[in-house]
Order: structure tokens, then C-alpha cells, then sequence
């Protein structure tokens, strides 16, 4: 039996498949937070949107949504949006992508290698959404819970050929178009060479609290707080990813020109490291403190009538089952088969103008190409 095992894991390596024991893990008692009851007014409406806001759930597959809503009392905002489709998530370079490629797909509408960052699969740099759209008079932002050098935001303002080149996407950051930023974090900033520091203070107001009152007449905003605010939830993060999603919502919404909109990427950047880890009741923390950004997408939404949401994932993360539990009680069972990322195809959520131009099976790079098409004019 020994011997079959060895050779299932050997022929399992030589596959680049990472076979691990099933890993389960449960959840029980989350305080129920509700779930924002979307109109519909502007939901499927024929006229072109002014606003996109793009959010993405590192490593969010259907098991982690519905892990979250059945521990939510069965309800989350994401689950009373009525335009889904699928999104299927294989790199130039690897059928199971990173968060690199795929973030560089969303952001550029092109396909590229694991581990590059806004350059296609020659290493040439791209242009990214941001950066497409700001001839056009559109501003644009990022928010996240990982460190701003992450893949994901990383991907809508630097051009690296790998994403472990942390001092050079940094210095990438002055030159980007980008309006607002809200990510970790203050220690990572500051870790930086000093000539990157100053450069970013020349081009950005940097603060280190969302209360700042620097922050209201900035230009550019760059928010900056204490790792622990961007950490995990299970490690003492707050309400971070709601507020910042809300603050820059408000901050780009203020300074869009009359007849222009924004553009903004909302990052839930915690579900893909729980995920990685194996951490089943982290997983499901971090979706629905995602859950609470998507609800001030939804709101803001609603109140505008010409903003556009779309929510999906760059990949799904660790084959996460959902396993068993009684939802009745909140209690949730998952199983996880692996702690890298898998290529199961993943959900997307869209509500606002045009939503319907997202259903059906796309690739990451569509959804991009279709936000373009939307706003570049
Ligand atoms: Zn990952």
C-alpha cells in the first residue's frame, strides 16, 4: 500500500499537482451581519455605466461564498445579485494560474505568464485599466487587504516582469495613474528605500488612518495604515476593507469630472492566504468581511444609478468543499485537498448597467476587455 502511495505522490509531483492529506476544518457561532436588499432600479438597465468598481476575492471559488453564506444565516449581498456568470482562470504559462497572471489579465484584458506583473508574455509592459482609461477622463483607484506591492493591486499600476520585485513595483507607484490607494501598509512603506518614500510623498497626500483629516482635500490619496489594520481578521483587523472601499468610492466620486466616471478595484486579498494555510474559519472571516465591502458597492450603486459592479476571483484556492455542517445553526464543514490553487473556473457577480454583458463563460481577460469597451469613450 506504501509503494502505491509513494508512486501516486511521485507521479503527482511529476504532474505539478501538490497531494496532500484532506485538511477539514469547521466554523460555528459567527455573529450573523445581515446582507444589503440591493433595488434592482439600475440592475440589467441598457445604458452605458459612468462608474465600474471591480472586486476581487483572491482565491474565492463557489465553496468559499457559500461556506460564507451558510454561516451567515443563509444570506449574504453577493448572493441576492441576479447577473452570474463564470469565469475560467488559466495563465499563458500554467493552467492553474497565480494571483499575478490572473491580476494582470483583469487589469490589461491580455494573458500572461505566472509571477508577471503588468507585462505580457515577452516581458513589454502593458497598459493597464487605470492607465487606458485616464486619456479618456476616468480616474481610477485600488483598495485592498494585502500589501499595495501585492499581485493583485500591484497588477493595476506597476509593470514588473516578476511580482517578488517589491522595491521596483513600489517606485512604480509615482508614476501610475491612480488617484487613491488603501493598502498595507505603513511598516512595508517604510521599508522601502528612501528615495521611493519621497517620491510617492511627492505625488500622493500618505496617511497612515482613513480619519486623517489630510484626507479631505487631497488630490491624490495614499492610505498607508498599520499592518495589523490590513492584517487577517482573525489576527485583530477591523472594519479596514468596508470603510476603505466606501472612503474611496467617496474620494473618486467627488473628484471625477462632471461628465466622466471612476474606476475602482476592490481587493478581499485574505481569503486566498486562509485558503493557503488550510485555515477553514479564517477563509469563511475574511468572505464575509468581503461580503460587507460588496454591500457599499451595492449601496453606492443604487444611490447613483450609473455604476457598474462586478465581483468575481482571480483563481479558486485550495479545492475547498463544503463538506457538511447545519446551516440552521450556523455551522459550516469544508475540506480543503490542497494548499495551492486549483483551475476550477470561478463565480462572477455583476449588478448595475450592462450586467447582463457578463453572464455566461468568459476569461479573466474578458471581463477586462468588456470593462474597456464600457468605459473607454
Ligand atoms: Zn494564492
Amino acid at each position: 500500500m506504501k509503494r502505491y502511495l509513494a508512486l501516486f505522490l511521485a507521479a503527482a509531483i511529476a504532474f505539478g499537482a501538490q497531494a496532500q492529506e484532506i485538511v477539514k476544518g469547521s466554523i460555528e457561532g459567527v455573529p450573523a451581519q445581515g446582507s444589503y436588499h440591493p433595488t434592482f432600479s439600475s440592475d440589467g438597465a441598457d445604458y452605458l455605466p459612468r462608474n465600474v468598481i471591480l472586486m476581487i476575492g483572491d482565491g474565492t471559488g463557489l465553496a468559499q461564498i457559500m461556506a460564507g453564506y451558510f454561516a451567515n444565516n443563509e444570506e449574504l449581498t453577493y448572493t441576492n445579485l441576479k447577473h452570474m456568470g463564470w469565469v475560467t482562470t488559466k495563465s499563458a504559462s500554467a493552467f492553474v494560474t497565480d494571483s499575478a497572471a490572473s491580476g494582470s489579465a483583469y487589469a490589461t484584458g491580455q494573458k500572461t505568464y505566472n509571477n508577471a506583473l503588468g507585462v505580457d508574455v515577452n516581458k513589454r509592459p502593458i497598459p493597464n485599466i487605470p492607465e487606458l482609461l485616464a486619456p479618456c477622463g476616468v480616474i481610477s483607484g485600488v483598495v485592498s487587504t494585502d500589501d499595495l506591492n501585492g499581485a493583485t493591486p500591484g497588477a493595476f499600476f506597476a509593470h514588473q516582469i516578476h511580482r517578488r520585485m517589491t522595491d521596483e513595483i513600489w517606485a512604480d507607484l509615482p508614476s501610475s495613474v491612480l488617484k487613491y490607494f488603501a493598502a498595507g501598509s505603513q511598516e512595508v512603506f517604510e521599508a522601502r528605500p528612501l528615495e521611493t518614500q519621497q517620491a510617492i510623498q511627492k505625488e500622493f497626500t500618505v496617511v497612515h488612518s482613513m480619519d486623517d483629516p489630510k484626507c479631505k482635500d487631497a488630490e491624490r490619496l495614499g492610505v498607508l495604515p498599520p499592518a495589523v489594520e490590513t492584517g487577517y481578521i482573525v489576527k485583530g483587523r477591523t472594519d479596514f476593507l468596508p470603510r476603505a472601499t466606501r472612503q474611496a468610492i467617496d474620494f473618486l466620486n467627488q473628484r471625477r469630472q462632471e461628465d466622466k466616471g471612476f474606476f475602482l478595484m476592490v481587493e478581499g486579498a485574505r481569503i486566498d492566504k486562509a485558503c493557503h494555510s488550510n485555515d477553514f474559519p479564517s477563509a469563511v472571516k475574511e468572505l464575509l468581511d468581503f461580503d460587507l465591502a460588496i454591500a457599499e458597492a451595492i449601496k453606492f450603486a443604487d444611490e447613483d444609478g450609473s455604476t457598474l459592479v462586478i465581483i468575481s476571483a482571480d483563481h479558486e484556492t485550495s479545492g475547498l468543499v463544503v463538506w457538511g455542517g447545519d446551516p440552521s445553526k450556523g455551522n459550516v464543514e469544508g475540506v480543503h485537498i490542497t494548499t495551492w490553487h486549483t483551475a476550477t473556473p470561478v463565480p462572477l457577480f455583476s449588478y448595475g448597467p450592462h450586467a447582463q454583458d457578463f453572464m455566461g463563460v468568459q476569461g479573466n481577460e474578458q471581463v477586462a476587455q468588456k470593462i474597456l469597451k464600457l468605459l473607454r469613450r
